[in-house]
């Protein structure tokens, strides 16, 4: 499926309808045709179901959706300067592409179209994980929320989602996605190629929804002992779980996990554990 011809450039679109980048609002452009139809290439099957783009602006990575074979586009976008220049793509796509004005950290995505439903944005990097760690807590609930999101982060924020036990970027990110999503990094974007350039290089990353979490715990549970261990990430886990408060020489003993280990060595199951025990209704930690 190709774009039709009609289509003006997106340069000329950006000035006719006065786009200027706004900062607060994370406004990059990727101008980039073979970029963005990499972006949507990368994406699992577009015909099917429900495709969601956060953050259309001018529509640049949305015709790419629309020329990959999105039939059923839905684009959430915060600026209203933009509206116009998409509502122009809807009329070249007649019934495949509609346009929300909204704010995405308020609204519920899962509610915009049928299942499958898929996100694939370039993301506004002030409120990367922010929406991110709206949609696993949408996963957390429900696994079959979003069947993949194909996200460009910055490139920091991406190593941190796909990082593995030991390493420098693991943290609570990497325990959240990585609990709710299998995640794999897929290619860097530079900063020259968005308009203006950002200071850092981007990355895609795939993440892709398990049909269920990889270990029980409760989202509630996992994020407290996360925040816990990874808030002194460089003190023993004996020192850095005490301010969960309760009796931590019995999580270390149900678990067998180290007092003396430290929360980047700990795998996402270990985790779990841990939060299975200081979850609601546990009376091993609870009644300590
Ligand atoms: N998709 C376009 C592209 O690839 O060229 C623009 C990407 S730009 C990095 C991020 C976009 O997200 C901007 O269009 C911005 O207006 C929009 N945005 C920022 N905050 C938003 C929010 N809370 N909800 C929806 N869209 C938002």
């Amino acid at each position: 499926m190709s774009a039709p011809a009609a289509l003006p450039p997106l340069r000329e679109v950006i000035a006719r309808h006065g786009l200027g980048a706004r900062k607060s609002l994370g406004q990059h452009f990727l101008l980039d045709l073979n970029l963005t139809g990499r972006i949507a290439r990368a994406a699992p099957d577009l015909s099917r179901g429900t495709v969601i783009e956060v953050g259309p602006g001018p529509g640049g990575l949305t015709r790419a959706l629309l020329a990959e074979g999105a039939t059923n586009l839905v684009v959430v976008e915060k600026d209203r300067r933009c509206l116009e220049a998409l509502a122009e793509l809807a009329v070249a796509y007649p019934g495949r592409l509609e346009v929300v004005e909204g704010d995405a950290l308020k609204m519920d995505l899962a509610a915009l179209g049928p299942a499958p439903r898929q996100i694939v944005s370039n993301l506004p990097y002030n409120i990367s994980t922010a929406l991110l760690v709206r949609w696993l807590t949408a996963l957390a609930d429900d696994p079959a929320a979003f069947s993949a999101l194909t996200l460009m982060f910055q490139k920091e924020v991406a190593a941190r989602l796909v990082a593995m036990p030991r390493s420098g970027p693991y943290g609570r990110l990497s325990v959240l996605t990585q609990w709710l999503c299998a995640a794999r990094p897929l290619f860097d974007i530079p900063p020259r190629a968005f308009t203006p350039p950002p200071k850092v290089v981007s990355s895609v990353v795939a993440l892709t929804p398990l049909a269920e979490p990889l270990a029980p715990a409760s989202l509630a549970a996992l994020e407290k002992v996360t925040a816990a261990a990874f808030g002194q990430r460089r003190k023993m886990l004996r020192q850095s779980l005490k301010s969960l408060g309760g009796d931590t020489a019995r999580l270390f003993e149900a678990t067998g996990i180290a007092p003396t280990a430290r929360a980047e060595e700990l795998a996402v199951e270990e985790f779990c554990a841990l939060a299975r025990l200081i979850g609601p209704g546990s009376l091993s930690f609870a009644g300590a």
